[in-house]
């Protein structure tokens, strides 16, 4: 798909002193109609600090892509799941079986190290499909548990199931909170529960204050930082087409809501993406 008001694509940030891991991006999409090179994404993510991704594949073709992709760059650990907007589309296909069956075998490969993303979104799907929804993430906590893999969440103005399913169902031991998007009392409710907070460029606009509130009682240790690419742009470049290699933008503005020292924030979010999905 084209675009042509996204524009030029932003300038590259000062690297950040320690590298850390993009753990949430989609180099299959292209917004700008440019072919997403994914030795050219890893390349210039790689000289701003940004030395290891998690690249999602969260339909089926995206998931299968994301199999082949990882084991041929060792900078890439994967993930796969089906979209939460995706399950009620299967679900009325009456396929949903089959995909999750597929999303199971998939997730067998070894440099697949997460299961996601899944979760509920209450914005983009209407009242009709909740109940597919509901099914696929419940679907998808249990096949993180046996397969012991981390499980990353979309939650999209659906806060309260989220965290009511994971309560019921049990989370896996290692729960990501993707784009993280809630207020401060559900970050400190997820960080009780032992959860990761993945901040996304969001945190960085300027009417965002309740998600910096919310990241400033977030402990370092509970923190991870994505880019969501190629959506949701950091600051100053908001609406145009976001890469791995814009990272340290959000880093940057994350060090300052939390009052630690740039370097001291590198550290625990690369040590924290080791944590989650092993060694790259
Ligand atoms: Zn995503």
């Amino acid at each position: 798909m084209t675009d042509a008001r996204l524009g030029a694509r932003p300038p590259a940030p000062d690297p950040l002193p320690i590298p850390v891991a993009d753990n949430h991006c989609h180099l299959e999409i292209s917004r700008d109609g440019a072919s997403t090179d994914v030795a050219t994404a890893i390349r210039d993510a790689t000289a701003v600090g940004v030395n290891r991704l998690v690249q999602i594949g969260c339909d089926i073709e995206s998931a299968r892509w994301t199999v082949q992709v990882v084991a041929e760059h060792r900078a890439l650990l994967g993930g796969v799941a089906i979209h939460p907007n995706e399950a009620p589309r299967h679900a009325e296909a009456g396929n949903l079986e089959a995909v999750l069956d597929e999303i199971e075998a998939l997730a067998a490969h070894p440099r697949i190290r997460v299961i996601g993303e899944t979760g509920l979104d209450y914005y983009r799907t209407g009242p009709e499909g909740v109940a597919a929804q509901q099914e696929s993430f419940r679907r998808h906590i249990d096949l993180a548990r046996r397969t012991g893999l981390p499980l990353q969440i979309h939650d999209r103005d659906a806060h309260d199931d989220v965290l009511r399913i994971l309560g019921e169902d049990g989370a896996p031991e290692r729960t990501v909170l993707h784009c993280y998007s809630g207020d401060m009392a559900m970050a400190r409710e997820c960080v009780r529960r032992g959860y990761y907070l993945s901040f996304a460029g969001t945190v960085t606009f300027k009417n965002a204050r309740d998600l910096r509130n919310a990241l400033s009682v977030t402990p370092l240790e509970h923190l991870l930082v994505e880019t969501d690419a190629p959506y949701l742009t950091p600051s100053p470049h908001r609406g145009q087409v976001n890469a791995p290699y814009l990272v340290p933008l959000t880093v940057r503005v994350m060090a300052a809501t939390l009052n630690v020292a740039v370097p001291t924030l590198c550290q625990a979010l690369s040590d924290n993406s080791e944590t989650v999905y092993g060694p790259w």
